[in-house]
């Protein structure tokens, strides 16, 4: 929770409106909310890059900490795996889960297990997967993809929310989100309780104690670790950190960057399977999963295996902010996405464009918390996107074939200049595009004040 000092520090500086909403607790956005507990720390910015360099040092002697981390989760109780590729990594997941004849899994939510398309491997043997965040769950029933790291369902609204339960049987429409989130609670848990596997991510793993650490605001990690008879968690090679007093500064700055919050609500801390006599998986597996960041640690690019996930910098993207994350066609999106999708993907001509999607006006790289220099990795990409002649390749496809096309004809620009006029009025169900309906279905376009450009222009030459 936002100290109250933090607070009066921060509200002081803005107009009376703001603070206002500030003092109430409500409708406050997280950036404001990580900016007043900056300001608890007498020098931010030295934390910033002790974060940093901690991230680094793991990253360049991260063979080393791999092994350390292995050897102590084995001693734990823990068996340890490594897949060097998605295929790999969903293969061991299955096989696992076969061998210990798990049917049913809880899932918490895992960027990682996304990145893999877990779910529907899964599914296709036969193994039923649930979501149990509620904004993953949300977007397992509706068959969506997340738009954000942090808030999957940022691209939803409660009424959209309430129709989709409706529509599973989750009771009749009600758009009060205390009601929603009880008739989740409900639903997901008799999932918990029927399980036989809680699978996780692992938001760090410290390579002196062999321990993970989950972080969530809804408990559903907790009980994905503690209800079912088998934990599997799959953790990015690049989750590593060296000691277990190096937690202290992750934890805080993730928490204050991520949601805005000193701490997370629930910070669980797993050292293995239960002991005797305790509660606790009978089982735990990790798989560690390289799946492409071998590749990147190798490249100019490396200090991008330094995100800790925040989403602080998808907040404050002025592109992400107008775009929404299903712009960006990749689990990653915003800017930390404009790197990481690409650099991940098998094929980095499929998104060369997104280091484009960036006006390199810097407030990333002054949000996160690990001090990545974003846009200068974006600068970076834009230039080896052009040596490879990947973003030759995109202007021939959809949807900037068509743009380029009527942007290297004045008569077409001209005539769609005008036609847009037209389009602006014209209602949602009238526009001849299935896309543009679904688009301004959820959109309001500015009212059109372009167009006599043209006009001023000629009128000037008389
Ligand atoms: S790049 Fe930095 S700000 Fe963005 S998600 Fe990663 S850690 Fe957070």
């Amino acid at each position: 929770m936002t100290s109250p000092q933090a607070i009066d520090r921060y509200a002081a500086n803005v107009d009376p409106g703001v603070r206002a909403s500030v003092y109430e607790g409500t409708k406050v956005p997280t950036e404001w909310r990580r900016q007043a507990l900056w300001r608890d720390y007498a020098d931010p910015d030295a934390l910033r890059k002790l974060a940093s360099q901690i991230k680094q040092h793991t990253l360049d002697h991260l063979d080393q900490y791999l092994e350390q981390a292995t050897a102590k989760m084995e001693a734990n109780g823990v068996e340890v795996l490594f897949a060097t590729t998605p295929e790999r990594a969903r293969d061991l997941a299955l096989q696992v889960l076969q061998r210990e004849l798990a049917k049913t899994v809880v899932k918490s939510k895992s960027m990682l297990s996304e990145e893999l398309h877990l779910n529907a491997f899964l599914e296709g043997y036969g193994i039923e997967c649930i979501e149990t965040d509620l904004g993953e769950f949300i977007i397992q029933i509706d068959d969506d993809i997340p738009s954000h790291i942090i808030k999957p369902i940022v691209h939803k609204n409660r009424r959209d929310i309430a129709k989709s339960f409706e529509r599973e049987g989750l009771g009749d429409y009600n758009d009060d989100p205390e009601t929603i989130t009880r008739r989740a609670r409900k639903h997901l848990r008799t999932g918990f309780l029927r399980a036989d596997c809680g699978m996780t991510g692992g938001n760090f793993v410290s390579a002196e104690s062999g321990r993970m650490v989950l972080v969530t605001n809804e408990g559903n990690a907790r009980w994905c670790v503690t209800a079912p008879r088998l934990h599997i968690a799959m953790i990015g090679i690049e989750k590593l950190v060296p000691r277990d007093r190096d937690l202290g500064v992750m934890l805080n700055l993730l928490a204050r960057s991520a949601v805005g919050q000193q701490l997370t609500v629930y910070t669980q801390f797993v050292n293995g399977p239960r002991s005797p006599g305790k509660d606790g998986p009978e089982k735990m597996v990790v798989i560690f999963v390289d799946g492409g960041r071998s590749r990147v640690l190798g490249s100019e690019y490396r200090e991008i295996l330094r995100c800790i996930r925040c989403g602080a910098c998808q907040n404050v993207c002025p592109v992400y902010r107008q775009a929404s994350g299903h712009a960006y066609r990749a689990t990653y999106q915003g800017p930390v996405g404009a790197v990481l999708s690409p650099l991940l993907s098998n094929d980095f001509t499929q998104l060369a464009d997104l280091p484009k999607a960036s006006s390199l006006c810097g407030a990333c790289n002054e949000v996160c918390p690990v001090d990545i220099p974003i846009p200068d990795l974006l600068v970076r990409l834009r230039d080896k996107a052009f040596r490879e002649g990947a973003t030759e390749a995109k202007r021939g496809t959809p949807p900037m074939a068509p743009y380029a096309w009527i942007a290297t004809h004045p008569t077409a620009w001209r005539t769609g200049i005008k036609l847009s006029n037209v389009a602006n009025v014209l209602p949602i169900n009238l526009t001849p595009v299935p896309a543009l309906q679904r688009w301004l279905g959820a959109r309001e376009l500015p009212e059109f004040r372009g167009g006599k450009f043209r006009e001023w222009m000629n009128a000037r030459k008389h």
